[in-house]
């Protein structure tokens, strides 16, 4: 039987990885170039939308131990990243165009794989599917889903993208190199005066935004636009994305920091860390350039905000991701209602790995409890009531009470890196 991938993101390459990489030969359907989504710009596979960090990389941040995980598994896109890391702290940031330009040229000379630059419009019930197609999946295949997979309405949320500026337009006397957990220079720190951090907040809170329609009105809280933080109050900047904790300027703690990270390799782009924003372009503009050390900053890419859909998984899925309706058809990535780049990942990995052994021995494997990526799976295909995303976080480990937080989030982290290995094991000795 044939497996045909809807979309080359991060989630679809990781499930044509874990198939070719086992001897099955898939097709890999993607758009790109014919057709783009409002926020992919390149033809390439894997593309980065928004921030090129996948995160903390520290075993005591759920994000940290999710890829260790995912390299227990196999993971190719966590293999891409460490050939294309750019530095930045704790966190595992990437060159977004080396990134994709390894993940498009290793899928085209994969002997298993097959890349097809055609837009899937509808799936037919004599293959293997996996539909990957991301939160932003082509209308057609929406409405050929709608009427026969999932046979009701798509769920939604909003993401926002944040700003990019070239680092030649940046004023570096106005702050200074720095990270906050390490001794390393890989963020660029633009300092605030409490008067400075003043007008920026009352201009941020009046500028003009994107308006949405009331119905519209649906945010995922992990990534609230900068504009939407404010509006809980004039500290909540102070202890979100401006934070100054941690960092020190001329010896002293500076009242607010926004911080610069590297974009690529060459350090020419610099993205501003945690300001996803639906401010209108001309006020993004006026309002960011009250940043002290970004008065005359260049934008190489400016904010934005986008829907993002997602199946109400808990309903339609079992813990294979597999539809209970259609079991010719799996979804995985961030269409199944997990969050971010890694947790999209390796539902794409997970999927795979699983249909491999399908189709090799004629069963899957449930993924293991107490794991972050066995969490994700468990919680998406079993929440009871009002579904909304979800990314990896330490309620998914289960250790007891442990009163250092410390030691908590080390042992959780230890179980979950046992558990996976446990599970790859097993999967090996099923699959030979
Ligand atoms: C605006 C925005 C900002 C975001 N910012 C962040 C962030 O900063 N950090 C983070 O961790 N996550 C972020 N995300 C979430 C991020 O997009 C996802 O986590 C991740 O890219 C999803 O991976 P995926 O594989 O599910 O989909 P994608 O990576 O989007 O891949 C889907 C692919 O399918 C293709 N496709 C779609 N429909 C079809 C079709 N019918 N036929 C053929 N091909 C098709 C698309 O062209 C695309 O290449 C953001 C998402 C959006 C929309």
């Amino acid at each position: 039987m044939k497996v045909n991938i809807v979309g080359a993101g991060l989630a679809g390459i990781e499930a044509a990885f874990a198939l070719a990489n086992r001897g099955i030969k898939v097709n890999l359907f993607e758009m790109k170039p014919k057709k783009f989504s409002k926020v992919h710009k390149s033809e390439g596979a894997a593309e980065i939308v928004c921030s090129n960090s996948f995160g903390s990389t520290k075993l005591t941040t759920a994000s940290g131990v999710l890829k260790e995980e995912m390299r227990i598994l196999g993971s190719v896109l966590l293999k891409i990243a460490s050939l294309t890391r750019v530095e930045a702290g704790n966190a595992l940031a990437v060159d977004r165009k080396r990134f994709s330009d390894i993940a498009t040229k290793w899928v085209e000379k994969h002997p298993n794989i097959n890349l097809i630059r055609e837009r899937v419009t509808k799936l037919d019930n004599d293959s293997i599917w996996i539909v990957a197609c991301g939160p932003l999946c082509d209308s057609e295949l929406i409405d050929f889903l709608k009427e026969n997979v999932i046979k009701g309405d798509l769920l939604y949320f909003f993401d926002a993208i944040a700003p990019i500026v070239y680092s030649d337009s940046v004023d570096y006397s106005k702050g200074f190199w720095g990270s906050r957990y390490s001794d390393s220079k890989d963020y660029f720190n633009c300092v605030l005066t409490e008067d400075e951090y003043n007008k920026f907040y009352d201009e941020l809170i009046r500028a003009e935004k994107v308006e949405f329609k009331e119905f519209e009105k649906n945010y995922y809280e992990a990534c609230l636009p900068i504009e939407e933080l404010a509006e809980r109050g004039k500290q909540t900047l102070l202890f979100g994305p401006l934070k100054p904790v941690g960092l020190k300027f001329k010896g002293k703690t500076p009242f607010a920091v926004v911080q610069l990270r590297k974009e690529n390799k060459e350090g020419t782009l610099l993205g501003l860390v945690g300001f996803q924003t639906k401010l209108t372009y001309k006020e993004q503009k006026r309002v960011f350039r009250l940043i002290p050390a970004l008065r005359n900053a260049e934008f190489a890419k400016l904010g934005s905000l986008h829907r993002n859909t997602f199946i109400d998984s808990p309903r339609l899925l079992n813990v294979f991701l597999q539809s209970k309706d259609k079991p010719n058809v799996f979804f995985a990535g961030q269409i199944t209602g997990v969050e971010g780049y890694m947790a999209s990942a390796v539902t794409g990995l997970y999927v795979g790995m699983n249909i491999a052994l399908f189709l090799k021995k004629g069963k899957m494997m449930e993924p293991p409890k107490n794991t972050m990526f066995g969490g994700l799976i468990h919680y998406i295909t079993s929440k009871d009531g009002e579904f909304q995303p979800i990314s990896e976080n330490f309620g998914f480990i289960d250790v007891g009470k442990v009163k250092n937080k410390k030691i908590k989030r080390l042992t959780q982290a230890q179980v979950a890196i046992n558990n996976t290995k446990a599970w790859r094991e097993q999967y090996e000795s099923e699959l030979n």
